[in-house]
């Protein structure tokens, strides 16, 4: 159906009688949504729409950092599923189109053309909102300069690379070290660049606690990275062509021939929030364990626009990760299509790279324990990834994170190389099922020597911390 061709009234029916589920935001929450909802529910009784603003449906935001560092050759390879396949499996995307309200009252939005700038209204019977985030820019001098870049999307990666084609100096400044910075400092330095990472924080990683987070520093200078923590930037400096020439901090000034903006996102709300839906402290919609926006019947929310309840804290938080957005979309297409399906939460586990350096999260840091009032003791034990004797066994820090009296398990950080970083999965899991550490030391985990030591640095920091609660 064409833009024009999509019903302007409020009716909620369409002329088929199929009712019609409109879908806000094409990537991965919003078109795992619509997949779903379409393998749960034929043409003939559901009539899907859904609108997109950019240029790609379903790609890997993720894979963005290795596609600009080389690892990746193709744009496309990144794209998991195009406008056309979609419209093969029935689903009425249209591309370039942005929602500009949303009238929950009458059960229609306003989408308009971005090219044309024409409008018209589209009704809904149910309706999804899986707008993302929105990458934070610094409200500075020169942030806008050519040279300046985010890598929120394909169409920024693109225009890094661009850039980068162009561009004869080879200094690169990426602005923030989360996860984002760290994985395009390693782009940038496999492309070659002189790279200096600057950053508000004490230590690179904020997601980790400092002393771990201190290990991703050494790691990163140890890669020929110049790392400056506890910098505020101040301004970005153009030079005569009006491109970037330098970042300037408080008290210091990097010249960049490239600069990558990597400090974080917000929720991409203000649709909702016009439309008096419920937002979060964080800014992010809230729903029940549904995916269904608190207080509506028949509006869904998923992915990296909503908050997300925490199972270790009991809070709400805003995690934009896609492992979540695609389970989100999931668990709405379910419903929306008529089944029943919830997303009981998190635990927090996140797991990334620099170079051959891999870190890794799950549960809660010490500062998120002090903040619930949970009380706790900490261990932090060097291992090695293989068994001592074996080839290439390389070091492995693992910090853990256990409840005073209970010995439950609360948090656990993994710094080191080749295979340390997916043990945090054991974590996770022993997280999700309430574990303490005690019964932590008794997981029948594989072992073969190449694999780990007889003992897993995830389980030797396990015993260590049940040591240390059987003294609490
Ligand atoms: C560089 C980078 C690396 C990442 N690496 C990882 C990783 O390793 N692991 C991980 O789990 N996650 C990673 N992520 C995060 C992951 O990409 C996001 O969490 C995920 O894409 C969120 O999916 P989403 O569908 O909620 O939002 P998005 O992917 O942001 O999609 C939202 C879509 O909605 C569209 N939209 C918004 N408003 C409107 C409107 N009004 N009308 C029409 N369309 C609209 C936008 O154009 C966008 O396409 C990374 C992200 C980046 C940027």
């Amino acid at each position: 159906m064409s833009m024009s061709g999509a019903s302007r009234g409020t009716g909620r029916r369409t002329g088929s009688g199929a009712e019609r589920l409109v879908v806000i935001g094409g990537d991965a929450a919003g078109m795992s949504a619509a997949s779903q909802a379409r393998r749960m529910k034929g043409p003939d009784e559901l009539e899907i729409v859904a609108f997109e603003r950019g240029h790609f449906t379903s790609y890997s935001a993720c894979g963005i950092p290795y596609w600009v560092g080389g690892d990746v050759t193709e744009r496309d390879q990144l794209i998991a599923r195009t406008p056309e396949e979609h419209r093969a499996r029935d689903i009425d995307l249209r591309m370039r189109t942005e929602v500009t309200e949303i009238d929950v009252g009458r059960g229609r939005v306003r989408a308009r053309d971005v090219d044309s700038g024409a409008e018209s209204w589209t009704s809904y019977d149910k309706l999804v909102i899986a707008t993302g985030a929105r990458p934070i820019r610094p409200d500075l001098p020169g942030a806008d300069a050519p040279g300046v870049h985010g890598v929120q999307t394909l169409d920024d990666g693109q225009a890094l690379l661009d850039t980068l084609a162009r561009t004869r100096g080879r200094r690169a400044v990426v602005v923030g070290a989360g996860y984002i910075g760290v994985e395009m400092a390693e782009a940038l330095i496999n492309r070659g660049y002189e790279v200096t990472v600057v950053n508000r924080g004490k230590e690179p990683m904020s997601t980790l606690d400092p002393d771990m987070g201190r290990l991703v520093h050494e790691a990163m200078e140890g890669l020929g990275i110049t790392m400056v923590n506890d910098a505020e930037v101040t301004k970005l400096l153009t030079g005569d062509d009006g491109r970037v020439r330098a970042v300037v901090t408080d008290d210091a000034e990097y010249p960049a021939d490239v600069v990558v903006l990597g400090i974080g996102v917000r929720p991409e709300t203000g649709l909702a929030k016009a439309a008096g839906l419920p937002l979060g402290n964080h800014g992010g919609l809230l729903t029940d364990l549904a995916m269904r926006v608190r207080g509506q019947q028949n509006v869904w929310a998923g992915g990296d626009c909503v908050e997300v309840l925490d199972l270790v804290s009991g809070q709400e938080r805003h995690i934009a990760l896609g492992t979540h957005a695609n389970k989100h979309g999931q668990v709405i297409g379910t419903n929306a299509g008529g089944g029943y399906a919830t997303f009981p939460g998190v635990v927090g586990t996140a797991v990334s790279k620099v170079c051959d350096l891999e870190i890794a999260r799950t549960g809660l840091r010490e500062k998120d324990a002090l903040r619930v009032g949970l009380q706790f003791e900490s261990v932090t034990i060097e291992s090695t990834s293989r068994a001592g004797y074996y080839p290439d066994a390389s070091p492995m820090t693992v910090k853990m994170l256990a409840e005073r009296r209970t010995g439950r398990l609360l948090g656990v950080q993994i710094v080191g190389r080749e295979g340390a970083g997916k043990r945090v999965d054991i974590a996770a899991v022993a997280l999700t099922a309430g574990m303490t550490v005690e019964q932590m030391t008794a997981l029948d985990l594989g072992y073969a020597p190449p694999f780990s030591p007889v003992w897993d640095p995830v389980l030797v920091a396990a015993r260590k911390a049940a040591v240390k609660v059987r003294a609490s």
